[in-house]
């Protein structure tokens, strides 16, 4: 950049410090944030003077953490964890493949940097991602329209199942526990956690499917291990 593009630049970032807030809808949308991030800053050291000391030199969560992008599923929250406390990765339709290099990466540092001992994968009722893996048409260009084929794939092995319930959203809903199903056996069976059991690690990992009109979760398979090809499976519903 020459010098003369960079007092240019300047002189435009000295304007938008300057821009008072409350003055362009963008600041009004996100100073709403800043200040309540002012009050959480605040009550939490008045709560507990020690939490971001804390915090700043270490992170050990037992739980990593991967769920659906949707808004109304955020992970610390609805399982009441302070901040610290779960690792998170989140994507549409919360799924675990091993193609997924995000995914991957972060089950990867969360099982042997962190030694988390629970992953878990939440899925929710009502979910968009697989209400489009049975309604979106195939043709579609859009990217989630990719993201989406393997949601695809459990509805197609699934098809006597789900042509047996009765009306869209039950059948979205079977499809939701069914997605969750299959991606704690992506995660159990991607090299990172096979690795870890035959080190003996506890590591335990779980399907969530959260519902949004009740804020209650129900526990639909926990896999603890593999031995000789056979899961070792708590509880399948
Ligand atoms: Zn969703």
């Amino acid at each position: 950049m020459s010098k003369h593009n960079g007092d240019k630049a300047a002189a435009a970032l000295l304007t938008l410090a300057n821009d008072p807030p409350h003055t362009t809808w963008q600041s009004r949308g996100v100073q709403r944030l800043l200040d309540n991030n002012l009050i959480w800053a605040q009550s939490t050291t008045d709560t507990d003077p020690d939490f971001f000391s804390r915090l700043a030199h270490q992170q050990s969560p037992e739980y990593f953490w991967i769920g659906c992008a949707d808004s109304r599923v955020p992970a610390n929250q609805i399982v009441g964890l302070a901040p610290g406390e779960v690792f998170v990765q989140r994507n549409v339709g919360n799924q675990a493949h091993h193609s997924d290099l995000n995914c991957m990466a972060c089950l990867e540092y969360a099982v042997t940097a962190l030694g988390i001992k629970h992953v878990i994968v939440s899925g929710h009722y009502n979910c968009g991602a697989v209400r489009a893996a049975i309604c979106m048409p195939q043709k579609t260009e859009a990217l989630v329209n990719y993201w989406i084929q393997g949601i695809r794939d459990v509805r197609d092995e699934h098809t006597d199942e789900l042509a047996q319930i009765r009306g869209l959203s039950a059948r979205v809903d079977r499809l939701c526990e069914l997605n969750v199903i299959r991606q704690v056996f992506n995660v159990a069976s991607s090299p990172v956690v096979q690795a870890a059991w035959d080190r003996g690690a506890e590591l335990a990992i779980h399907g969530f499917v959260y519902s949004v009109d009740t804020g209650l979760i129900k526990v639909c398979i926990v896999v603890r291990g593999c031995c000789e090809g056979l899961w070792v499976v708590v509880v399948v519903v």
